[in-house]
């Protein structure tokens, strides 16, 4: 049994999934501090950069494009931070943070404030979860 925790989770946990395909997985997470949190995940376990095939690369710049896209529109982010550390969970995967416009929080204290947060807000009904789903309709 493969003892990865975003391996675990892909397969046992019943996650907010905004977009899935062969390769990758595109969840929202629960935060108190963050509208439009995501996490994206490779389907495979790999543990760095130099790991992902062709078709991942392809995919990842494609979805992340989709992404900013769509949280603009959905929530009227301004900025989308992105950060990979896989640090505590050695299994590649991207924090997706908006900053929305207007927003007093930003930059590397609010990445920190993201992550290291709990959380506390449940996805169930959210609207910006609903939204961002129908952008990834014809990906
Ligand atoms: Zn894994």
């Amino acid at each position: 049994m493969n003892s990865c925790a975003i391996c675990e989770k892909q397969f046992t946990h019943k996650r907010e999934v905004i977009y899935s395909n062969d390769r990758w997985m595109l969840v929202a997470v629960e935060s108190r501090t963050a509208l439009g949190y995501l996490h994206l995940e490779t389907k495979r376990h790999i543990e760095h950069w130099h790991d992902l095939n062709e078709a991942e690369q392809h995919d990842f710049f494609h979805i992340v494009k989709v992404v900013e896209i769509a949280l603009k529109e959905v929530i009227g982010s301004e900025r989308l931070y992105m950060t990979s550390m896989n640090e505590l969970v050695r299994h590649l995967h991207f924090h997706l943070i908006p900053r929305l416009k207007g927003s007093a929080k930003r930059g590397l204290p609010f990445i920190s404030e993201v992550i290291g947060g709990a959380p506390s807000v449940s996805l169930k009904e959210m609207d910006w979860v609903k939204g961002l789903k129908t952008h990834f309709v014809q990906v």
